[in-house]
């Protein structure tokens, strides 16, 4: 910790140079800090010819409440970590780091100028035809190489100790599983759903459900996670898309990545209910999300399967019937986990601008209670729904 400073953006500017050959000797560099996100710091570094690079920093505490949520600055590490371990297995579809710091906390990485985040991009109803190919090549691929299919006993174990994250993964224990099903002070409820909250807290059918997705979050660690794949953490174009922001990777239950990435989809789904007045628009990118969704998930099962028979390396794995189980457990868990997205990003305390931008404040609490409900129904008949048409006929929502 002793080296470690807050960056300004001359440290950042020094640092970038100092680890990438990017600039030359004597190119004329400029810095600016433009991060959005919840916790760190980003800037870009740029020379007067258009190269640049990315630096982020992690603080000492949660950017966006202030030094009164400390937070450890290894969560860099971390995050540097999972994308080096994830670009090994996945180049297409994972940023590219070029160095990390530890003492300062600090990544070097490629600069994403030419890709925009997908979250804004679905919030304009913009539509990218091989996203759930490529997203499915991203999860089968760091999934299943970070799996006990793919490494062995120990070596699988020495991974998941590098991982352990025990700081992160309290803030996705309590945001996920814990404050949306009680009457926590860190819940953010707006007025017109109170009433939909307030059910959570008395649904002893739904919390033993989520305290099963949650007791497997906390003892199942089937494989490396990103563990934050929300649309703000992908950036897109119209030929590519790659992962960034890692810093809740840890080993955990494949199905979590899956469905939160299933439920970032769903809620653009939802929030175009209020962002999107014309119906025969709103209609046609709503098809387009229900099928990139279903896509999504007949393409990451059916490379984890092709994965599961070519490349399994323990003998008792390689069981067929086993591994039909095991996807089965995995869809199931997707679901969940999904659900359990949808009702935190709606109740808890971290919202999503898919519905948090709709203008109309009694529109905006017709798609969070919307939100609510599928979620609920997701988690309860996560292991009877057989196949995603069952769940699209439960999106059969009218306007
Ligand atoms: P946090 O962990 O604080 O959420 P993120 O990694 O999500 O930080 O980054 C916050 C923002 O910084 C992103 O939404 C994006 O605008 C920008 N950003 C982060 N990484 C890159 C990158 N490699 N290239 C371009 N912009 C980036
Ligand atoms: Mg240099
Ligand atoms: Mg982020
Ligand atoms: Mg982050």
């Amino acid at each position: 910790m002793t080296d470690y400073r807050t960056f300004s953006p001359d440290d950042a500017m020094r640092f970038a140079d100092e680890h990438s050959e990017l600039f030359g000797d004597h190119s004329k560099l400029s810095c600016k800090e433009f991060g959005d996100g919840n916790l760190n710091l980003v800037f870009r570094v740029e020379n007067d010819k258009g190269s640049s690079l990315i630096v982020k920093q992690a603080l000492p505490y949660a950017r966006c409440v202030g030094e009164s949520w400390p937070l450890t600055i290894d969560r860099a590490r971390i995050e540097a970590e999972v994308l080096l371990a994830h670009r090994k297995l996945c180049p297409q579809h994972t940023v590219e780091v070029l160095h990390y710091d530890a003492a300062r906390a600090a990544i070097l990485m490629e600069d994403l100028k030419q890709y925009r985040i997908l979250r804004g991009e679905l919030i304009a109803a913009k539509q990218f035809p091989h996203l759930a190919t490529q997203l499915a090549s991203y999860l089968a691929n760091t999934l299943f190489y970070t799996s006990d299919f793919a490494l062995t006993g120990p070596g699988k174990k020495q991974q998941v100790g590098q991982f352990l994250n025990p700081e992160l993964c309290l803030i996705t224990e309590d945001l996920f599983f814990t404050d949306p099903y009680c009457n926590h002070e860190r819940n953010n409820i707006h007025a017109e759903i109170r009433a939909e909250a307030q059910q959570l807290w008395h649904d002893e059918t739904l919390q033993a459900e989520v305290a099963q997705l949650k007791a497997d979050f906390l003892s199942k660690p089937q494989a490396l996670l990103h563990g934050d794949v929300h649309s703000g953490s992908i950036f897109i174009n119209d030929e590519n898309c790659k992962v960034i922001d890692a810093e809740f990777g840890f080993y955990g239950p494949i199905g979590f990545d899956v469905g939160s990435l299933v439920a970032n989809l769903l809620l653009n789904y939802l929030g175009h209910f209020g962002l999107t007045a014309d119906s025969s628009r709103r209609q046609q990118h709503q098809d387009y999300l229900l099928q990139q969704i279903d896509s999504l998930w007949q393409q990451f099962a059916s490379q984890f399967k092709q994965l599961m028979a070519e490349e399994c390396k323990e003998p008792a794995l390689q069981n067929a019937l086993y591994q039909q189980r095991f996807m089965q457990q995995v869809w199931a868990d997707t679901l969940g986990y999904a659900g359990c997205e949808l009702i935190r990003r709606t109740v808890g305390l971290a919202h999503v601008a898919d519905l948090d931008s709709i203008s109309n404040s009694m529109l905006r609490g017709q798609c969070e209670a919307k939100a609510i409900k599928l979620g609920r129904e997701l988690i309860l008949q996560r292991h009877s729904l057989a196949n995603m048409a069952q769940l699209l006929t439960l999106l059969n929502y009218n306007t």
